[in-house]
């Protein structure tokens, strides 16, 4: 299997240069280079199966002869075995056809597990085969960091460095990535916001020289991996329930349009989707192109649903890039555009074949507090606010396609957010037992200004590998 860039102009790139690579070298982003499809007979067979062995009979079309059959199994095997439920990714019942599908049994307590934890393996994996080492530098809000520092940490030939906003992430968001003690680990709290980070690591990219020297990778949700490993829940779900014979909607927690992207992919492969609920909090960029036609960027609000804060949603260019007919040069023209002007048109063929599948709607924060208080009182079940997006938007646009039962996917556990989580529900949730010693433990981060020199410096001064 190749991979191509939206853009057309990189080099095309097979699996295991599509995993060690960031961003294409003209700025899109890597898709496969076709779609490849499982029979409905091969689909309906993945029912009963454990997710691992979902996960190798949808990946392994993506993967070709990069990884032997027996080494993939071990990667996957392994990657799957620190979750904390057996089923890795179970399925509760909220209403009679509503369900949550519950993506947060990972170590770090959020969806970003489920891809970074196999990414972390695979980078081994690979640099490992090729003799050689590589630097994973990152900005996060709060869940990248965390579950790209678990999977990473303490594996030979990587090291990490992390950007996060200093005081604006949550306290256990932090303290999940600055109590990790391995060696290879360097957390940054940088004085600044998180487009001050974003910004600096696009710029530490940027830069060919410090790029080379330090062999950087990206785990962001551009890496195409995390967008395949996620792709694998919406199979093991939707068989689960019943399809291909049951008409089933899935609503997803949006930022990036990662894991609604992910989402697409299961559609392209064959799995019957019946819509794809698309759901943003009042960062609504997504909301308002499927519902307008346009694709205009704001500026950032802070909400209760902070992964989400996001008004330029990556990922939506692999939308583009099919959607109007895999033309890079089009998606070249279109996505400069887009960086001058601020805005461009979908144009209605393209809107048109979106919004067979997609659906879109937003969710403030009044309507995800309510929507978090719902649920309590409705089944005694807390969720965390951005799952609460996604049943806000899955309950207001039920008259939206014509499907017997909804998945909502649960993005993170309520305890990682539980202070919003406690002012709609008057109940604390509480953190799991692995977890309960998270605030007695030593903390290790440096604090930098946003300023790139000195970051850096501090990666060429601190560096072990
Ligand atoms: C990252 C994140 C999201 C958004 O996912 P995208 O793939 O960026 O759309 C939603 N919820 C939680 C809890 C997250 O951490």
């Amino acid at each position: 299997m190749q991979y191509v860039s939206t853009r057309g102009q990189a080099p095309a790139l097979d699996f295991e240069q599509v995993t060690l690579a960031g961003l294409a070298a003209d700025g899109g982003l890597y898709v496969p280079e076709a779609w490849p499809s499982l029979s409905e007979d091969e689909i309906g067979a993945l029912a009963g199966l454990p997710y691992t062995e979902v996960a190798l009979r949808v990946m392994r079309p993506f993967v070709g002869d990069s990884i032997p059959e027996e080494d993939l199994r071990h990667l996957v095997e392994t990657a799957y075995d620190g979750f904390h439920h057996a089923a890795v990714t179970p399925l509760t019942q909220l209403t009679h056809n509503e369900w949550l599908l519950e993506l947060f049994h990972g170590p770090t307590l959020a969806f970003k597990d489920i891809a970074l934890q196999f990414l972390g393996h695979l980078f081994s994996y690979f640099l490992e085969r090729a003799g050689r080492t590589a630097t994973i530098i990152g900005a996060t809000s709060g869940d990248t960091g965390s579950a790209a520092i678990d999977a990473c940490a303490g594996r030979e030939g990587v090291q990490i460095f992390m950007l996060h906003p200093k005081d604006r992430v949550s306290p256990v968001q932090r303290r999940q990535m600055t109590t990790v003690m391995a060696p290879n680990v360097f957390n940054i709290a940088v004085e600044g916001d998180f487009d001050a980070c974003q910004a600096m690591v696009k710029a530490a990219f940027a830069d060919a020289d410090f790029r080379a020297r330090h062999r950087l990778t990206a785990v962001n949700s551009i890496n195409w991996v995390r967008i395949l490993a996620q792709a694998v829940y919406y199979f093991y779900a939707a068989v689960a329930l019943g399809g291909p014979g049951r008409r089933i909607a899935f609503a997803v927690p949006t930022g990036n349009f990662g894991d609604a992207f992910a989402g697409y992919v299961a559609h392209r492969m064959g799995l019957p989707i019946a819509k794809l609920i698309i759901a943003t909090n009042a960062n609504d960029t997504l909301a308002r192109a499927l519902n307008s036609g346009k694709l205009s960027a704001g500026t950032v609000h802070a909400t209760t649903s902070p992964a989400m804060d996001i008004q330029v949603p990556s990922n939506f260019e692999r939308l583009l890039f099919e959607a109007w007919g895999r033309d890079g040069a089009v998606l070249a023209d279109q996505m400069t555009a887009l960086k001058d002007t601020g805005a461009i048109e979908i144009g209605e063929n393209a809107l048109t074949a979106m919004k067979d599948l997609l659906v879109a709607g937003r969710a403030d924060d009044d309507e995800t507090a309510r929507a978090i208080r719902s649920v309590h009182q409705e089944s005694g079940i807390l969720i965390d606010p951005h799952t609460a997006v996604g049943i806000s938007v899955a309950r207001g646009c039920t008259a939206a396609g014509d499907f017997d039962a909804t998945v909502c996917l649960a993005t993170a556990h309520a305890a990682k957010f539980r202070d919003v989580v406690e002012r709609a529900t008057a109940t604390r949730p509480s953190l799991p037992a692995f977890l309960s010693g998270l605030f007695d433990r030593e903390e290790r981060l440096e604090v930098l200004p946003a300023d790139l020199q000195m970051i850096k410096d501090h990666i060429g001064r601190n560096s072990i590998l």
